[in-house]
């Protein structure tokens, strides 16, 4: 699956920081390209490293810090599984997300509108606003098997 439909172009990714009373900065639009041209959800780090390639100065701080600005522009959301370390998504239409097992990754699901909201029902005087949803599996790349965490689980009980 590709970004490109639902991307914000350079210059609405301008328009949304200004909204916000930012200014456009190429390290910003650097590191939301980064999020737009992976599938995975990186992490910090990873998004780090990447950076790392071209602008060997940049510093780790830097990094989260637009991660930051970011998440307050709208432009980007933090995808936290229990336990494990966040990851960052730039889809902000309703979806779900589908964590490997193996590698930790995660992935987009795209999900109809009716099956986002529809089969959930709030505890009584409660509103819902987002519906998260965590599909765990092994991704294209991972064997189903392995690594996974259900067979380490039945490493452990073994010894
Ligand atoms: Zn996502
Ligand atoms: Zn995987």
């Amino acid at each position: 699956m590709t970004y490109s439909t639902k991307c914000l172009t350079e210059q609405k990714f301008a328009d949304k920081l200004s909204d916000s009373g930012l200014r456009y900065t190429t390290q910003r639009y650097q590191i939301y390209s980064i999020l737009l041209s992976r599938q995975d959800h990186p992490t910090a780090n990873e998004v780090y490293q990447q950076t790392k390639e071209n602008h060997e100065d940049i510093s780790m701080a830097t990094v989260y810090n637009t991660l930051e600005t970011l998440i307050k522009c709208g432009l980007v959301r933090e995808v936290n599984l229990e336990k494990t370390v966040t990851r960052y998504c730039p889809n902000m239409k309703d979806h779900w997300h589908f964590y490997c097992e193996n590698c930790g990754k995660v992935f987009d699901m795209d999900v109809d509108r009716p099956a986002l909201s529809g089969s959930v029902t709030a505890p009584s005087g409660f509103t819902i606003n987002q519906v998260e949803v965590a599909v765990r599996g092994a991704c294209q790349q991972c064997p189903d098997g392995e690594n996974k965490v259900c067979r380490k689980f039945d490493d452990f009980s073994d010894n």
